[in-house]
């Protein structure tokens, strides 16, 4: 009686690899340490062990060791995240 159905979209949905954050994952994050770039990327279909995936909120807020840049090539705004339920400071 089992059902298998969804597998696929399980799979698409990644948490966010930080700590404590259970978020769904929209960015997909990668160190460039001969650029000193942290690359900013839309979430890859494929999980990668190079690669790091964040919430948009944890996205944002990275804190880059001094002399690295970011280098954000994610689409736009085109992403919308459900809710923008922050409405507290
Ligand atoms: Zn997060």
């Amino acid at each position: 009686m089992r059902t298998a159905r969804g597998w696929s979209s399980i799979r698409a949905m990644r948490s966010c690899a930080k700590n404590n954050c259970d978020d769904v994952a929209s960015v997909t994050m990668g160190l460039r340490y001969e650029d000193r770039e942290v690359l900013l990327a839309d979430l890859l279909g494929e999980e990668d062990p190079n690669l790091l995936d964040l919430c948009a909120r944890h996205a944002d807020r990275l804190t880059l060791p001094i002399g690295w840049r970011i280098r954000d090539e994610r689409s736009a705004v085109a992403f919308t995240w459900a809710g923008r339920a922050e409405s507290s400071p």
